[in-house]
């Protein structure tokens, strides 16, 4: 199995004084009434997650849910009142700060929804300003820098001030500056929400260009169900502080855990997720017949012919091997039924 790029175990972030102490005392689980009685923000409660290489793990929430926070403690930008956070096996509330330091600067790239850029400084500057700190010298960073303002299709821009940008493009230099070390771990935090609709979908557009060419382990926050579905490999929904569900976007649109998931996904018509192995029923020791549909094709893509065959539809692997076979009252279900939750 491969190892996680970055997790974290029983993580909490407490806002309020002797906050250590205070979940010392609860053993590490104080109940919402404890939390409420001591004046305590859980901003971050008790949550454990992994996120594996090349994945794109997207937090959502309203605002004041904690995602910020639990960027940000995965970073130790935030100090974790208690809990683990394992980077690439290492765990971090033990690095001391210098080491801290050094896996930013290398290892970690960040974006942020104000774009954060230096106002004095050219398109270049802001994008070589990462390599600055890391102390390349200037030829070299600036012929770095010339090349990843061409990767987010700046080019020509280069001497440009901030404020000659559009939002859009402002971001974009936000997006270099964050790739301009090569990191590993790619943290965002409503990257996109400060643009027009048109544009971030754009920026969302460009984003996963971008991933395909660079596979880097994403945390990726926003307030936005439709924008977490075109990027997520998975998502997790936080609310005060707790992540009530981590799921692909079918699990959570199909089977919603609370009903504040309920909620978010309720305007997501489930048939653009729902996929014919979610549907069928398990089969195999015998040849498929002809016809035989594919497990990763989506339901609605093939409910036209499984509706007009009588008799159930064989579902094959890559390999061509049975897997499954799908009905018609599979499908109906699925597409138009309540109840999917296994
Ligand atoms: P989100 O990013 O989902 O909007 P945040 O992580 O910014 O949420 O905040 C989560 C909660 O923690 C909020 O209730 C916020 O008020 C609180 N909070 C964040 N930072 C601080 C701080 N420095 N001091 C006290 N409370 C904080
Ligand atoms: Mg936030």
């Amino acid at each position: 199995m491969t190892e996680a790029k970055i997790s974290c175990r029983n993580l909490w972030k407490l806002y309020g004084a002797g906050a250590d102490e205070f979940l010392k005392q609860h053993s590490g689980k104080p109940s919402t009434e404890a939390l409420r009685a001591g004046n305590y923000v859980s901003a971050v409660r008790d949550v454990s997650l992994d996120i594996m290489p090349g994945q794109i793990l997207v937090v959502m929430g309203l605002s004041g849910s904690g995602k910020s926070t639990l960027l940000r403690c995965l970073a130790r930008l935030v100090e974790p009142t208690a809990g683990e956070v394992i980077f690439e096996g290492q765990n971090l509330l033990k690095a001391t700060e210098a080491e801290m330091i050094e896996l930013r600067r290398h290892k970690m790239g960040m974006v942020f929804q104000n774009f954060a850029l230096l106002p004095h400084r050219t398109v270049l500057e802001n994008v070589a300003f990462p390599l600055q700190v890391q102390g390349m010298n200037r030829r070299q960073r600036e012929d770095r820098a010339r090349e990843v303002v061409e990767l987010v299709g700046l080019k020509g821009r280069e001497s440009y001030y901030p404020r000659q940008l559009s939002g859009g493009q402002q971001q974009r230099v936000g997006i270099a500056r964050s790739l301009a070390v090569g990191p590993d771990v790619w943290f965002l935090d409503e990257p996109f929400s400060a643009l027009d609709p048109l544009i971030r979908r754009e920026m969302q557009d460009e984003f996963l260009r971008l991933q395909q060419m660079l596979s880097k382990t994403i945390v990726f926050i926003t307030h936005d169900f439709g924008e977490a579905i075109r990027v997520a490999d998975r998502i997790a929904i936080m609310k005060d502080g707790l992540v009530e569900q981590l799921g692909t976007a079918e699990e959570l649109v199909t089977c919603p855990a609370t009903p504040y998931v309920a909620e978010f996904t309720r305007e997501i018509s489930r048939d653009q997720f729902l996929s014919v192995s979610s549907a069928m029923t398990p089969a195999k020791g015998r040849r498929p017949l002809d016809g035989a549909i594919k497990l990763q094709a989506r339901l609605v893509d093939v409910a036209r012919q499984v509706l007009s065959s009588d008799d159930p539809v064989d579902v094959v692997d890559d390999n061509g091997l049975l897997v499954g076979a799908l009905s018609r009252p599979a499908v109906i279900n699925a597409l138009y039924g309540k109840e999917l939750c296994p």
